[in-house]
């Protein structure tokens, strides 16, 4: 047990980090661009942000949460979503007072007690933007865009972009009620979940995983045929303005989302080459969050993706992921003076911004010369007995495979114009 890393999570290693570190760089540098603030908010929250931000009639809620007593007796849960902490954080820290839209973005670790499969973990990694206090159809499109100008830079390709309308409190009744008596003789046939769903909140029944489930409700109403005049005229200026951009889209009348929260625009990006369940993100306008939450009514819209699955995706497609370049220097000794020379010289190199390490095991100066090139340095930077009297080093390129007799006070300048003259290839 104490070398094994609880079930459904995973350890980020050197070699694999690189790869979320460039995630995270692509994830900041046009969240910058499209004008969206990073929020970091707490890892655990009071149970009931959760209760009633994610919904109680959710799988999220109902099965996964991961849920304890604290020794304050109070119960806090770990995040499983980030758009509740972000509309509590929207609404303690009264955002709403100020200038809107307010546009945020996050990104960090969710919890939550699935069963683990292919990039599906207890401990998964989210990242999201939320904007909030504006009802412009824009926005849901510059949303629906920016999430899939990121799929485009990270170089995901073949990728099929849904979107629906699900409707608004003024149409839901009417939904509701044409799906209950859809349904209602088929009853029956459902499945023990969606029985109850029937009661609480029939629209799920169309998100149901199982088939029996699924082929029944393939022939249900849609939230489409319920729409209310004023969410059919928001789902058209939508799609007009994807229509702008040339981006393609598929209206997916079966697309409800798996949240209550939802209203008007969802959508969901899905990739193909990672298995059946093939959504790497997506999103939705929640206009009756802020409220639910205990806020002033504050409209809002929110995406998110998950890390995993788009680094599987990526994987799966052959994407380029920029590897680590290693170190730039090896500063290689010989003898127990040499090694206080390069230890001070080591120093040197570093605060010149120069990436330099040497050896802390004694070895020999073959191993060590062996060492460096094995872990992929460019340089080595050689002190013996010889250097040490003439007050010089020898400086050897890894890649170029020669080497030169350079005075120990202008090594680094010679370094920094070697680099200069040729940056190594990544
Ligand atoms: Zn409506
Ligand atoms: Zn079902």
């Amino acid at each position: 047990m104490l070398t094994m890393r609880p079930r459904g999570t995973n350890d980020i290693m050197p070699g694999e980090v690189e790869t979320w570190q460039y995630l995270e760089r692509q994830l900041r540098h046009i969240c910058g661009e499209y004008g969206y603030a990073e929020i970091r908010t707490p890892i655990f929250e009071h149970t009931e942000l959760f209760l009633r931000g994610v919904g109680d009639t959710t799988d999220i809620v109902e099965k996964e949460m991961y849920t304890f007593i604290d020794r304050g007796e109070r119960s806090v849960t770990l995040r499983p979503e980030g758009t509740a902490s972000a509309v509590r954080a929207y609404l303690e820290d009264k955002l709403y007072a100020g200038p809107q839209p307010v546009k945020l973005y996050y990104t960090g670790p969710m919890f939550r007690y699935d069963r683990p499969q292919a990039g599906r973990y207890r401990q998964f990694h989210q990242f999201g933007v939320e904007v909030f206090g504006s009802h412009d159809p824009a926005v849901d499109a510059e949303v629906i865009a920016m999430s899939m100008d990121f799929y485009g830079r990270i170089g995901l390709k073949n990728l099929a972009l849904h979107v629906n309308s699900v409707g608004c409190p003024a149409c839901r009744p009417h939904l509701r009620r044409q799906l209950q008596d859809f349904f209602r003789p088929r009853l029956a046939s459902l499945c023990p979940n969606c029985r109850e769903r029937y009661e609480k909140n029939p629209l799920r029944i169309l998100d149901c995983k199982e088939s029996r489930c699924s082929e029944l409700g393939a022939e249900a109403p849609t939230t489409i045929d319920c729409l209310c005049d004023s969410c059919l005229t928001h789902f058209a200026s939508v799609k007009k303005h994807l229509d702008l951009l040339h981006l393609p889209y598929i209206v997916d009348r079966r697309l409800v989302r798996g949240l209550d929260y939802y209203t008007h625009t969802a959508f969901e990006i899905m990739a193909p080459d990672i298995g059946a369940q093939s959504s790497i993100g997506g999103g939705g306008r929640y206009n009756g969050l802020v409220e639910t939450c205990g806020g002033p009514p504050t409209p809002g819209i929110g995406y998110a993706l998950g890390l995993e699955r788009i680094i599987l995706a990526m994987k799966n497609q052959g994407c380029a992921i920029p590897r680590s370049p290693g170190l730039d220097v090896f500063v290689v000794t010989a003898g127990r003076e040499a090694e206080h020379t390069a230890f001070h010289l080591l120093f040197k190199i570093r605060r010149a911004g120069i990436s330099a390490d040497k050896d802390y095991l004694n070895r020999s100066l073959k191993a060590q010369m062996k060492y460096a090139g094995k872990a992929g340095t460019r340089f080595a930077v050689i002190i013996g007995e010889e250097e040490l009297k003439s007050d010089t080093a020898v400086v050897r390129d890894m890649d170029a495979q020669e080497q030169a007799t350079v005075a120990m006070g202008e090594v680094i300048k010679y370094l920094q114009a070697k680099m200069r003259h040729a940056p190594r290839l990544p």
